[in-house]
């Protein structure tokens, strides 16, 4: 069923001065409240999708502009109703007199993000594919995009819909038992229901796990460089910093910021962790075991460590391995200066790790010593060390192509939910628990995964979903 509520407009493209600008007007009747302003064919016999070229004429017929009127019609169009865009020339003048006139002419002012909020209403897509509209539209690196797009197109979320409804099935058998009071009838057959809550279970925990990925995807890796004073963690940084800056732009078009600490490589995000300390430089950090280098290991998913090659010995190599290990984080060492080092040092240097991983002969524990990366700050040298990086953050399986990945802390809190009232359920079916115990949780999981996907919505989360997009989106 579509709904074609009252007609609202917005600017589409970014504020700001531009070639060319797409106003946006939705709803019941904009073909015809559109097609009052214009001068050119009437509009409202036009076929769908199809454009017309014309003068937007105010309400006391002065021109304001020649534009190119697209028109959509129900429900052929983003939001499923009648839809018009209307390019105008980039000038914030013309803009304002167009949004001007069609206001007058009955049109309303969209919210932020009404336009896929009507969208999302008329079945266009469900909440999760509605959210991911946002993220690829904001998305700045390979795996956010790619991690986006995938929920765009119905990623997890169809698969979810189609669980949820064999469970309602099963939730309205149990609450036919429970009609029947205290008779002992069984019409849902506690081993399927088991086995589909197993299933549904099956498809969220992998999700709930996900989320680490995904918000490393969207947010970056964070990353630490430490190492000890006069390793060149600052000249390091600076060569990083140099050539894979992250350059950001809020709205296209306007302000271009430069992001300090972040960096991009091979499309993956990595976000360094205090460059404020690396850049004083005599603010230095000591061994691995000051308090405050590990606090930095602990709130990084990556550590770079970085030493001498000129005056570091195996047996300091080695004692920092063994502090890395202890740290649990995931760490690549890397050797600087390479320049100025012999090669006779770089190989005794390269085999101590081996002579480590020889001692820690722990069943089961392959002996993969780390390799030692070689790079030489000063020069640049650091293409090794980017390969590496780049390798690290993709072979997490989860920011690989295809597989879903949960980015949004929204979804992970119903996702949770949902997983913690299946668990109940399943409890209370293995301990033989009376129906409307288990019709309890079941009605909990129906309404998370409901809400998740937004099969069940209220005004307050719809609210706080869409108000956080931009106008005209
Ligand atoms: P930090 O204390 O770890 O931040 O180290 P710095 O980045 O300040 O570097 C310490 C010293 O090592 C400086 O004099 C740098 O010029 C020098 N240095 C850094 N990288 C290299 C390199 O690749 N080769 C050589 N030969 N010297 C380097």
């Amino acid at each position: 069923m579509i709904h074609q509520l009252e007609p609202i407009t917005a600017l589409a493209t970014a504020p700001g001065i531009g070639a060319i600008a797409v106003i946006r007007v939705s709803g019941e009747g904009a073909i015809s409240l559109t097609n009052k302003l214009f001068r050119g064919k009437d509009l409202t016999q036009q076929p769908s999708h199809t454009a017309h070229f014309g003068t937007f004429r105010s309400s006391a017929d002065a021109i304001i502009d020649e534009v190119l009127v697209t028109v959509f019609q129900s429900p052929k169009s983003f939001t499923k109703e009648d839809v018009v865009e209307i390019s105008c020339h980039g000038s914030e003048f013309i803009i304002r007199q167009i949004l001007t006139e069609l206001t007058s002419a009955g049109a309303r002012l969209a919210k932020p993000g009404e336009f896929t909020q009507r969208a999302f209403l008329n079945g266009q897509f469900d909440l999760v594919q509605a959210e991911a509209v946002a993220d690829v539209i904001a998305a700045d690196s390979a795996a956010s995009h790619r991690a986006a797009l995938s929920q765009l197109r119905g990623g997890f979320s169809k698969q979810l819909t189609e669980l949820r409804q064999q469970l309602i099935d099963f939730v309205a058998l149990v609450e036919l038992e429970l009609d029947f009071g205290e008779e002992d009838v069984e019409f849902a057959k506690r081993d399927q229901l088991r086995g589909l809550m197993q299933t549904i279970r099956g498809v969220i925990q992998p999700l709930i796990d996900s989320f680490t990925a995904g918000n490393v995807i969207k947010n970056g890796v964070p990353t630490v460089i430490v190492g000890k004073p006069n390793a060149g963690k600052s000249t390091l940084l600076n060569a990083l910093l140099n050539e894979e800056k992250a350059i950001v732009s809020d709205i296209p078009g306007t302000t271009r910021d430069v992001i300090e600490d972040e960096l991009f490589i091979d499309g993956v995000r990595f976000r360094l962790i205090d460059t404020a300390g690396l850049r004083d430089t005599t603010d230095t950090i000591e061994a691995i075991g000051v308090a405050r280098t590990r606090q930095q290991i602990d709130k990084a998913a990556l550590v770079v460590y970085l030493f001498d090659g000129t005056t570091t010995t195996p047996d300091d190599l080695l004692q920092a391995i063994a502090e890395l290990d202890e740290s649990g984080k995931p760490y690549v060492l890397v050797g600087n200066k390479a320049d100025a080092v012999s090669d006779a040092t770089r190989q005794t240097l390269d085999g101590s790790p081996y002579a480590l991983s020889a001692v820690a002969n722990v069943p089961g524990n392959v002996p993969t010593a780390p390799r030692i990366i070689w790079i030489s700050a000063k020069d640049a040298q650091i293409d090794a060390l980017k390969t590496v990086l780049s390798a690290r953050a993709r072979t997490d399986s989860a920011m690989q192509a295809g597989s879903s990945v949960v980015t949004n802390a929204r979804h992970l809190q119903h996702l949770t939910a949902t997983d913690d009232a299946l668990a109940h359920a399943i409890a209370a079916i293995d301990a033989g628990t009376s129906a409307d115990w288990i019709a309890m949780d079941l009605r909990i999981a129906l309404r998370e995964l409901g809400e998740l996907t937004g099969e069940v919505t209220t005004d307050d989360l719809l609210a706080s979903i869409f108000g956080r997009f931009c106008i005209g989106k």
